[in-house]
């Protein structure tokens, strides 16, 4: 399959149409950025290995019975993937304080939570991705009933079960992460986007050594070699 138009370059990003008209190519960069774009940089290989570790992990949730935009990896850092129309909301997954939970309320960092806390974020930069509740979805026609908000808060809980076993098992801790959701030419709702240390928060479960983009955000290192380290982790447990 090959690139045809770009239709839309984001952050971590960039979409191609193809001549089928219900697939897209999704290529990763190696640019990352945080705190809304503000702090820039360039690893080479991010893009790579994060095309490699979304491709595993929408791999493993398939086999779990949670369908995503994903097709298949094409090569290292290009995936092939439905077309589907992104909700514009941020579902973040919480299973341990930190961040802007932390910051926000005043809960330890690290304090483990009773149960898993799932979020809503309303996807718009000028207006720094603000939290959002079920009622100001329906409000703001983001999704369009009960229903709907039910189905992503469930199959959110259901990604953060698979992917905590997974993760515990190659003695990481998966702390939190963020999903997104799109609809696809069928009106389905399915999972999109992509799942990656960019995109999700890693500690090691012995030292607690921050193991995704963090270490970029908080300048704790290189971010390329823990995500490898995140890849040959999970790909042993996989093999
Ligand atoms: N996250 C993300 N994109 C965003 C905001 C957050 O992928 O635009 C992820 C982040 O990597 C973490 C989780 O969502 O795994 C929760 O992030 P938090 O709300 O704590 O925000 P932060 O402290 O990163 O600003």
């Amino acid at each position: 399959m090959e690139k045809i138009d770009l239709l839309y370059e984001g952050k971590g990003k960039k979409l191609y149409s193809t001549k089928d008209k219900n697939l897209v190519i999704a290529e990763f960069k190696d640019s990352l950025t945080a705190f809304n774009g503000q702090k820039k940089g360039n690893e080479e290989g991010k893009g790579s290995l994060n095309c490699e570790i979304s491709s595993l992990l929408f791999e493993l949730l398939k086999e779990n019975g949670i369908e995503s935009h994903f097709i298949k990896k094409l090569d290292s850092k290009n995936m092939l993937c439905k077309k589907v129309k992104i909700i514009p909301l941020e579902v973040v997954v919480r299973n341990i304080a930190t961040g802007s939970l932390s910051k926000r309320l005043g809960i330890d960092d690290g304090l483990k939570l009773p149960f898993a806390l799932v979020e809503f974020y309303y996807k718009n930069d000028a207006l720094n991705d603000p939290m959002i509740n079920d009622e100001h979805c329906k409000i703001m026609n983001i999704l369009n009933d009960d229903k709907e908000i039910a189905l992503l808060k469930e199959t959110a809980r259901k990604i953060n079960e698979i992917l905590l076993k997974f993760f515990d098992d190659i003695n990481i801790k998966l702390v939190d992460f963020k999903i997104e959701f799109g609809v696809d030419e069928n009106g389905k709702i399915i999972l999109a986007d992509e799942i990656s240390p960019d995109s999700c928060r890693f500690w090691d479960k012995q030292s607690n050594k921050k193991m995704d983009k963090d270490v970029f955000r908080e300048n704790l290192g290189n971010v390329v070699d823990v995500y490898k380290e995140i890849l040959l982790r999970a790909t042993k447990k996989v093999d």
